[in-house]
């Protein structure tokens, strides 16, 4: 089942390229694996995914320790700070940094390992009192404070769009994310080099593409439904 619904969202991915003259090398396809097992992953490891995302620390770890080395890992779900220290150095990039305790955390811990650790940083653009991330008007004084941090290198900017009927709905958020990464990128901050758009997911990846997402962030259309545990 996997390796078909792999098939479906890489023709997915290819379609919206091509509708807005965009490079497939300029998407990268998160394989969200969260709550699914191992032999999952493995099926998509199989079909030639090396980049999964999960949203909590020890699953991410448990994975991490019994899959192949050469996977990326990427931490996307919110963060707390006392279990940092668990995934700095095992994580290509954290996608959900949204405050200065957190950033100073990373940089503490990263500092330890003597390790660079990429992040971009969680906005919430929709303004959706449920979810995490600043404000758009937050996000440039944020960079600019954790620019200076040596041990962490600011790639973009990330958003969890709200779930709706038709994936539409949400291109006014991509394009708001877009925006303001350009804004950012246009300001020449020290040490900050923007280029990264982690957005869209199973119901609205396409739409993202088509708006510039550098990350999509695919789950359920890859691994079919999450159950979770009441
Ligand atoms: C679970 C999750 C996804 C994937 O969601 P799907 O709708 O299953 O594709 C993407 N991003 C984040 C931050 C998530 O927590």
């Amino acid at each position: 089942m996997v390796a078909e619904n792999l098939k479906l969202v890489e023709e997915k991915i290819q379609a919206a390229c091509d509708k807005v003259g965009r490079s497939r090398e300029d998407v990268t396809l998160i394989a969200v694996s969260k709550t699914k097992p191992v032999s999952m992953l493995q099926e998509a490891y199989d079909q030639g995914i090396r980049v999964f995302g999960e949203n909590k620390v020890q699953e991410l770890v448990d994975k991490y320790e019994v899959m192949p080395k050469d996977i990326k890992w990427h931490m996307i779900g919110h963060l707390q700070r006392n279990k940092v220290k668990y995934i700095v150095d095992k994580v290509e990039m954290i996608h959900s940094v949204d405050s200065i305790r957190l950033a100073e955390t990373i940089e503490k811990e990263a500092a330890k390992k003597n390790c660079i650790v990429n992040i971009t940083v969680e906005v919430n653009v929709a303004q959706e009192d449920t979810k995490f991330g600043l404000k758009t008007e937050e996000v440039l004084p944020f960079i600019e404070e954790i620019s200076k941090f040596k041990h962490i290198k600011v790639c973009g900017l990330m958003t969890i769009a709200p779930y709706v009927p038709d994936a539409e709905q949400n291109r006014p958020i991509f394009a708001v994310l877009k925006q303001l990464l350009v804004d950012i990128a246009a300001k020449n901050i020290d040490n900050v080099n923007v280029s990264m758009l982690s957005m869209g997911m199973t119901n609205d990846y396409e739409v993202a593409i088509e708006e510039g997402a550098t990350m999509v962030r695919v789950g359920t259309g890859i691994f079919g439904e999450r159950q979770y545990a009441h």
